[in-house]
């Protein structure tokens, strides 16, 4: 499996396939390229389905620029990934080279003909299975075996992506207004928070508290705010809405939810090398359904569950978004994204909570590799409709 300094990516909004990844794949080319006089980039299948309402040619163009960038939008898709472009490099009138490239989830990047062995593995196990095995084994905790293999100095990471997104928790309840884009849609996550300090009802309270804060990120990311992709822009809200209730509500410190973001980290990072993170390739349960998956480990760490009981609330948390589907209306990561992600959140805390009770009734019958593996499969069977298109579902329904 990759670092994952690659999964946890600080960046803007609101899409790591749609804009990170092609802001990160113009950097490159403009770095390969200094002679460059001008780009065309022909965008095809979900990057030109839903390439405008996602911003991708802005921030190509704001990357690009000085220079300037024209744009195709081809919704046939290239063979590799259904998010991949053609970066044409022009000298004059000249075209240098034409360069393939796929935006493959969470920001990552690749271009044609760029295989797995390129990319550095640095963790030896790829499945949770053996992960769990080998830490049980070596009697550490999934957090030694994180820093085992990040190094020790990837602490400092993690504090820096834990200030980030309680940063982007912070700015997104800070602000009214409306989000940008055709839907006009109205932030609400202040309200929503306003209204959890005043509610007599404790059990609403921390409900509204943590959907808050999961509005909160995600209304930062569809205003092209800065966020960290958890595992991606889109489903950006969900990690760290259950990290910022860990340390308001809980009092959990900083130094223990540092643990708990590299472990919700290492079940993202597992779906990632088995299945996808991606939208395009996998729907939303391959975003939301990742994002739960980690939320609910995090929340197990937090509760003080062991192993087996920890892969149980995340294997939850995804097994119970299979089939999501995603059908951004009009392109913009904003309905059904935003209220998703507040109940991603719930779903996380739930799944943490169920683990704990039924884990001492029973055991488990499906692990988290079995439903990562189920995961990829549903999402190869979803039509493209359902995949970062804006084809079918609400995004047929509601028109702009
Ligand atoms: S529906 Fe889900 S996968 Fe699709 S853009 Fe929204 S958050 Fe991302």
């Amino acid at each position: 499996m990759e670092s994952l300094r690659e999964l946890y990516k600080i960046g803007v909004g609101p899409s790591s396939s749609h804009t990170m990844g092609p802001q990160r794949a113009a950097k490159k080319v403009m770095e390969l390229y200094p002679n460059a006089t001008s780009f065309h980039v022909d965008l095809h299948g979900s990057l030109a389905l839903t390439g405008k309402g996602h911003l991708t040619d802005d921030i190509m163009i704001k990357t690009f620029a000085p220079k300037p960038v024209t744009f195709s939008f081809k919704i046939d898709e290239l063979p590799e990934h259904p998010n991949g472009m053609i970066i044409h490099v022009l000298e004059g009138e000249k075209e240098v080279n034409a360069i393939e490239v796929y935006s493959v989830g969470g920001g990552s990047i690749r271009f044609k003909g760029e295989v797995a062995n390129d990319i550095e593995l640095i963790y030896p196990h790829t499945c949770m299975d053996d992960i769990l095995k080998y830490v049980e084994e070596n009697r550490i905790s999934l957090y030694d075996y994180v820093i085992s293999i990040e190094g020790k100095d990837y602490e400092v990471e993690l504090h820096k992506i834990l200030d980030a997104m309680f940063e982007s928790v912070e700015n997104g309840l800070s602000k009214d207004g409306v989000i940008q884009g055709r839907l006009k849609l109205k932030r609400v996550a202040k309200s929503m928070f306003q209204h959890a300090q005043n509610t007599r009802r404790e059990a609403e309270r921390e409900r509204l508290y943590i959907t808050s804060y999961a509005y909160a990120v995600a209304e930062e990311n569809a205003d092209g705010g800065l966020i960290v992709t958890a595992p991606t822009c889109g489903a950006s809200g969900i990690v760290p809405a259950v990290l910022y209730y860990s340390y308001k509500q809980l009092n959990i410190e900083k130094k223990e939810l540092i643990k708990a973001l590299a472990i919700g980290g290492l079940f993202g990072n597992v779906v990632k090398t088995n299945a996808t993170i991606s939208g395009a390739d996998g729907g939303c349960q391959a975003e939301v359904g990742s994002a739960c998956a980690m939320g609910a480990a995090i929340m197990a760490w937090n509760y003080e569950l062991n192993n087996s009981l920890i892969e149980y609330a995340a294997e939850m948390g995804l097994e119970h978004n299979l089939g999501l589907t995603c059908d951004p209306v009009g392109g913009y990561v904003q309905i059904p994204c935003i209220e998703r992600n507040g109940y991603g959140a719930l779903r996380a805390l739930d799944a943490a909570m169920m683990a704990k009770q039924l884990g001492y009734l029973r055991k488990n019958k499906v692990s988290f590799d079995s439903i990562v593996r189920v995961m990829k499969e549903t999402g190869q069977d979803l039509s493209k409709a359902y995949k970062e298109t804006s084809l079918g579902g609400l995004a047929k329904e509601i028109e702009l």
